[in-house]
């Protein structure tokens, strides 16, 4: 490693960053003293630019008839904005809403709430909004992200989202393919290209078909008639899996073990973070009936740069300019205070001031919530089966070259022992863009021994994991890293998030909650809650759309359309 080589490690939950408000101006005036006239040009460029950008490919048609997933997300927005909080209410006001989280599920239980004509507080704990999508500066003016974020075609409400925003051309959709790292052959790629001119379901059968480089043709049909009963069954199907692992589902319908090997292991590590024998089918057939419905579903986009700025900063916008909220970040809420009867009576936050509402909602992750229970609550079963959900660990590490390495514009699966997807964003987004060195960020997973590694890598040091990444990577491009005329590493940085999305273990979907509470005032929002999107940013998205219906329902004096999930603990 080279003695000029930096290195920068920030654990994500506490990482040190301005306000989300004050994010921009800083970045602005750090862009103006720090950035080369030809960063600056391409900055403008990035954010004043509607037309697709160089590279990149025109935004799929999401919103067309055959679309019902897009058009459900869409009814649903529209269902927000026909409550009318505000002229409903007897007491001739806004009713209040305190939103405590300010990841997407909560920005976005928040802004749909704001819609409905609520007035909505949204307390952030750490110093930017984001949460898993959180992003920060380092020194050099370079973003440091807690995760490589990919957007699917397959995300209805985050695209629906991205057009009431007005913010669709901040997507960069790639090409519609999917590319393997080819492992017996280091340096070689494959990829399941999804023809335009074939709409769903026969473009995923061309990808799979016209591919020989990963499957045979016998297991190719070996693994398309267990996967039938998904196609026929859909979500009930899909639903009943959650019980088996990837394994014993596969055992039990005689599918070769080298689809396991070449398919559903790295499906696993870029879904959950997490080895293929430890992962509920739930998660690979969810996935895989989404892309096989959706015409558009598995096409891919990268947000055109860090999620703070570009997607957090709208909703935020939304959220104060539509509803008249307010958005706080750098404010930990300390304890939920409850009455008598269990009701919230407010919230008192970690320098002591109470805020209260007429109406709570939990954007926490699951792991933090389970810390904020109030005693009174911690008995009920609903509460209890939160027990049961656990983040996995996962870290995000960016490695900074001194030079380009074979340039691809889009999403790589590595199927390294060691990583899970990667991309060079160099090429892939806009705001990191550089036309003469690579900046590749990689997905670090399994982390430990829940996840299925040998080796506890969310406790290793940073030097440690950046060096077992080069390893791999000399692996992915062994004719340009490594050896004394491979590429230098410039600089580093490592990103843990010891607790991340909840670990898809088998028998994981009865224990996520509803978003509706036995608690009259309280919701929960949150990628862990129940919901058919699992732990992703559409998830999210989805949960706190749900909660902010749960929780315009109760404001308006409606029995919510959702009722509270059956419970399977005592
Ligand atoms: C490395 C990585 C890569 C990923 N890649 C993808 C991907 O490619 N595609 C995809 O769809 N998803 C991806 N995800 C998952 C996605 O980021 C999450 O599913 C989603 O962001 C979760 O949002 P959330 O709002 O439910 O939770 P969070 O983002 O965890 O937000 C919860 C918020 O609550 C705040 N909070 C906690 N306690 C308190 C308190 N006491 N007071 C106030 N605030 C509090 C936290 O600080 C946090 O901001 C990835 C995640 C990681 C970590």
């Amino acid at each position: 490693m080279s003695r000029s080589t930096r290195r920068m490690s920030i654990r994500a939950e506490h990482a040190n960053a301005p306000a989300w408000s004050r994010v921009r101006s800083s970045r602005r005036a750090n862009a103006a003293s720090n950035a080369s006239p030809r960063r600056a040009t391409k900055k403008m460029m990035m954010m004043t630019s509607s037309a697709v950008r160089q590279g990149d490919f025109p935004k799929p048609a999401l919103d067309v008839p055959t679309n019902e997933n897009y058009a459900e997300a869409k009814a649903l927005s529209q269902r927000l904005q026909n409550f009318q909080l505000d002229r409903a209410s007897t007491e001739k006001r806004k009713p209040s809403v305190l939103v405590i989280g300010g990841g997407l599920a909560g920005l976005s239980s928040a802004k749909y709430l704001s819609d409905a004509g609520a007035e909505v507080t949204v307390i952030e704990r750490a110093k930017m909004l984001g949460g898993k999508t959180s992003a920060w500066q380092d020194a050099d003016g370079d973003w440091i992200e807690t995760g490589l974020h990919i957007f699917f075609g397959a995300y209805p409400n985050m695209m629906n989202l991205f057009a009431e925003l007005d913010i669709e051309d901040r997507l960069q959709w790639k090409e519609h393919a999917m590319a393997f790292a080819m492992r017996d052959f280091p340096g070689q790629f494959t990829k399941f290209y999804f023809p335009p001119f074939l709409p769903a379901p026969f473009n995923m059968g061309w990808a799979i078909l016209s591919n020989d480089k990963m499957l045979s043709w016998t297991e190719k049909i070996r693994t398309g008639i267990p996967l039938l009963p998904m196609l026929l069954g859909g979500q009930e199907y899909i639903d009943a899996q959650d019980e088996l692992s990837v394994e014993e589902w596969m055992k039990r319908n005689f599918m070769p073990k080298r689809v396991r090997d070449e398919l559903f292991i790295a499906m696993g590590k870029a879904l959950d973070f997490i080895d293929a024998d430890k992962l509920s089918m739930t998660v690979i057939l969810t996935a895989m009936n989404r892309f096989i419905n959706e015409t558009h579903g598995s096409k891919t986009a990268f947000l055109d740069g860090n999620q703070p700025d570009r997607l957090c900063a709208p909703m935020a916008e939304h959220i104060e300019r539509v509803g008249g909220g307010k958005v706080v970040v750098d404010t930990p809420m300390q304890e939920i205070l409850v009455d008598e009867n269990g009701r919230v009576e407010g919230v008192k936050l970690r320098n002591g001031e109470i805020m209260t509402a007429d109406h709570y909602v939990s954007a926490m992750p699951v792991d933090a919530l389970k810390l904020k229970l109030p005693e009174k609550w911690r008995a009920m079963p609903f509460f209890k089966q939160l027990n049961e959900l656990e983040g996995i660990p996962v870290i995000n590490v960016h490695l900074w070259f001194d030079r380009k390495l074979r340039p691809y514009n889009g999403l790589v699966f590595s199927r390294s022992p060691l990583l899970s997807v990667y991309a060079d964003m160099s090429e892939c987004c806009s705001e990191y863009a550089d036309e003469n060195r690579s900046m590749l960020e990689l997905v670090f997973a399994p982390c430990d021994v829940t996840a299925g590694s040998d080796v506890n890598w969310i406790a290793a040091s940073d030097d440690e994991i950046v060096a077992a990444t080069l390893k791999e990577l000399e692996n992915l491009f062994p004719d340009e890293i490594g050896g004394e005329d491979g590429a230098k590493l410039r600089k580093s940085a490592v990103v843990k998030t010891p607790r991340s999305v909840y670990a898809a273990v088998p028998g994981r979907n009865k224990f996520r909650p509803s978003q509706n509470t036995p608690i009259e005032n309280f919701t929960l929002a949150g990628d862990f809650t129940s919901q058919k999107f699992l732990g992703s940013m559409e998830g999210a998205i989805l949960s706190g759309k749900l909660a902010a219906e749960v929780a315009a329902e109760k404001l308006s004096g409606r029995v919510p359309s959702q009722g509270v999930k059956p419970v399977h603990v005592e």
